[in-house]
């Protein structure tokens, strides 16, 4: 899967609060990293995402705060359009579900589906709360999960078991509200047949062989062991995309199945933008395009089988996922993240501690939870920044560079290797490119990290080995060979380091003199210059977070301190709703 046509999506974001950095890494973060990777490759990429905004809970959330749940959520919008800037974050669209091409859209695709005989009318129990008056979504309903008796188990799916469920299927259920127990009620709603689709659902899965084991094993159980049901698509409460099926004037579109479509809209209101609506065909509909997912775990059932499901109810040539990158938990601390207890650190609050971005998004992309559940731990944090950016990556690069100006007035020559140990390494840089490459391209971002490190780590070994310092007087050939592969294995860090830590490797990239608009590399990184090359003086990119900091952030009760500190300060510039 080299050169295509991509679109590159991450979960919506549901807008009730500021994301945390698991949030970031878990989706958003991860497939800028991506979308970057893929851009740089010369692939055409449209990398689109949005608001998440409807449902009962920001309709309570706004009734609770007196306002309306678009005033709410204009104020959120913005407030997070902002801070994806400030984590450059390349989206091409990011929108919101409350867009007219998003309704409208939805609206239209949910009449196919409707038309396509995937979606009928039947009755539907659904809890209703006397004291607070309102139907209650599924997730405001929790009781014991009836497959693995879990205890906090939510009406929309159980944390522990993954599974999806019904609420009226918990054993004894309460009101999240108030805590009282819900009656169940009779009520029309139109449901998706997911049922009809379990077959094909399940062949494409089978046959799909670049998905990842996780994706591919949680939904081959969930077929095998309960089958695909029908799933109710409509919901009782205001706040959302009017229902369009004849007789259900008075519904609304389930929050999910509203959001998973966002991903085709979305795409189809940039190229509406620009004036060239009919393009985006070209990248949902036509076999040669691709789509890449950037899920939290929990929203396999989603993106594994609803969304191709609905996809195929279409019967039109929709591209289905070509690649769901999903990820374990990021833990913070050795807790979970949590707004209410106040566990976690969230993005706004990150740059105001450490502004340098690329710090907080490498150090992420290095934590990232790819097999296993992973732990953000300041100290970790420290050693990324301090003992990996800095020390080693920061380190080898500056060496080599100021070497090049001491001794060749910053020009790089074009050498024949002769030497042993310049030819393995030069080997060995090339072999680190191409296995970054090949990881990249599956997703397996953190994987590809290591061989930032690793190859810096190898890069001050060589030149140690090396000593150009002592051998310049009697051997200037041999010199200028390792300075030519040594900016050979910099200037590939450089470009490995773009995707993950994008301001940082535009400063590397201009102290090497690569002036493009936009760097594309089509096989090695040494392509985008011509030997001879003069580069320019060197500067520091990376910089140490400074002692007096980092012996705060290390310290448990001092920290704390600090982190309410920030909060509260914060909280000046955060829309009301969004404020803790
Ligand atoms: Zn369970
Ligand atoms: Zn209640």
């Amino acid at each position: 899967m080299s050169t295509g046509r991509w679109v590159v999506t991450s979960a919506w974001p549901y807008i009730n609060s500021v994301p945390h950095l698991g949030n970031m890494i878990g989706s958003i973060l991860s497939a800028d990293v991506y979308a970057r990777f893929l851009r740089m490759m010369g692939d055409d990429v449209v990398f689109v995402s949005g608001s998440d905004e409807h449902g009962t809970v920001i309709e309570v959330e706004a009734r609770k705060k007196n306002v309306s749940p678009k005033e709410l959520t204009d104020l959120s919008h913005d407030y997070i359009v902002k801070l994806w800037k400030l984590w450059s974050i390349s989206f091409d669209n990011y929108t919101r579900t409350e867009s007219e091409t998003h309704k409208e859209f939805v609206k239209e695709f949910m009449l196919k589906v409707f038309r396509n005989g995937f979606i009928d009318e039947r009755l539907q129990v659904i809890p209703y709360c006397s004291k607070d008056e309102i139907y209650l979504p599924d997730r405001f309903v929790e009781g014991v999960c009836p497959y693995c008796g879990f205890e906090g188990a939510r009406g929309d799916q159980c944390d522990n078991c993954g599974k999806l469920l019904e609420p009226e299927q918990l054993i004894n259920p309460k009101c999240v509200l108030c805590g009282s127990t819900p009656v169940f009620k009779n009520r029309k709603h139109w449901f998706f047949r997911l049922d009809k689709l379990e077959k094909n659902v399940f062949e494409w899965i089978t046959k799909h062989d670049l998905l990842d084991e996780n994706v591919k094993n949680f939904t081959k159980s969930w077929i095998e062991t309960t089958g695909l049901a029908p799933r109710s698509l409509t919901r009782d409460n205001k706040w959302g995309i009017q229902s369009p099926f004849p007789g259900s004037e008075d519904k609304t579109i389930y929050v999910w199945f509203d959001a998973l479509l966002g991903y085709l809209s979305a795409t189809k209101e940039y190229f509406t933008k620009l004036s060239n609506e009919s393009e985006w065909v070209k990248y949902w509909l036509d076999s040669e395009a691709k789509t890449a997912y950037f899920i939290g775990k929990d929203n396999i059932p989603f993106h594994a089988v609803i969304l191709p499901a609905l996809l195929m109810a279409t019967q039109e040539p929709y591209v289905l996922p070509t690649l769901i990158s999903a990820t374990e938990y990021l833990m913070y601390e050795g807790r979970k993240f949590s707004k209410s207890r106040r566990v976690g650190v969230w993005i706004d609050e990150a740059l105001k501690i450490v502004d340098n971005v690329d710090y907080w998004r490498y150090s992420l992309v290095r934590m990232r939870p790819e097999d296993k559940d992973t732990n953000f731990k300041w100290s970790e944090f420290v050693r990324f920044v301090n003992n990996e950016l800095n020390d080693h990556i920061g380190n080898f690069i500056h060496r080599v560079l100021t070497l090049i100006h001491r001794f060749f007035g910053g020009v790089v020559d074009d050498v024949v290797l002769t030497d042993n140990t310049d030819i393995e390494f030069r080997k060995y840089v090339d072999e680190v490119w191409a296995s970054y490459k090949s990881l990249m391209y599956r997703a397996k971002l953190r994987e590809a990290s290591e061989l930032i490190v690793k190859l810096s780590e190898r890069g001050n070994q060589y030149v140690n080995v090396k000593a150009p310092w002592a051998k310049i007087k009697e051997n200037v050939n041999e010199v200028k060979s390792t300075l030519n592969v040594g900016f050979t294995a910099v200037l590939t860090l450089s470009i490995m380091l773009y995707p993950i830590a994008p301001q940082s490797s535009e400063k590397l990239l201009k102290t090497l003199n690569i002036s493009r608009e936009r760097v594309v590399v089509r096989t090695h990184p040494i392509e985008l210059v011509k030997l001879p090359h003069k580069i320019n003086k060197p500067e520091q990119v990376f910089t140490k977070i400074p002692k007096e900091l980092v012996d705060i952030l290390l310290d448990d009760s001092r920290r704390e301190q600090y982190l309410e500190r920030v909060r509260s300060e914060l909280n000046n510039e955060r829309p009301e709703v969004l404020r803790f």
